[in-house]
C-alpha cells in the first residue's frame, strides 16, 4: 500500500511517496536523491536530505551526513527532508548554475 507525505518549504510542496514495509510495520519515506536532481525552494535554498552526503561547507562534528549538520533546517524536528541554510553552500550553488 502507498501514500504520500507531503513537505512544504516556502509555500513550495514537495510530495513524497511513502511504502508501507511489512517487516518493521511502518511507513517508510522514498527519499529523493538531491544530489542527482537539485531542487530549490523559492528564495534559492536547496533541498537536502538528513542521509544526504555532507558537502565541503559542512560542521557536522565528524558526522557523515546534512541531517547532523548545524545549517540542516527541517519542519519538525526528525523530518529526512530539510533546506541547507548555508551561505558559502549557496554561494558555491549559483557559481555552478552560471
Ligand atoms: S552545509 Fe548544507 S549541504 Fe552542506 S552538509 Fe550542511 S546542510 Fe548539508
Amino acid at each position: 500500500m502507498e501514500k504520500y507525505s507531503t513537505f512544504v518549504f516556502e509555500g513550495m510542496s514537495i510530495k513524497i511517496l511513502s511504502r508501507y514495509d511489512e517487516d518493521i510495520g511502518k511507513y517508510i519515506d522514498e527519499i529523493p536523491d538531491f544530489e542527482e536532481e537539485p531542487t530549490f525552494t523559492p528564495s534559492g535554498k536547496p533541498l537536502v536530505s538528513a542521509v544526504q552526503d555532507r558537502c565541503p561547507f559542512a560542521e557536522t562534528e565528524g558526522m557523515p551526513d546534512c541531517g547532523s549538520c548545524k545549517f540542516y533546517r527541517t519542519n519538525s524536528p526528525g523530518d529526512l527532508i530539510g533546506v541547507c541554510i548555508n551561505e558559502n553552500n549557496l554561494k558555491q550553488r549559483k557559481k555552478e548554475s552560471i
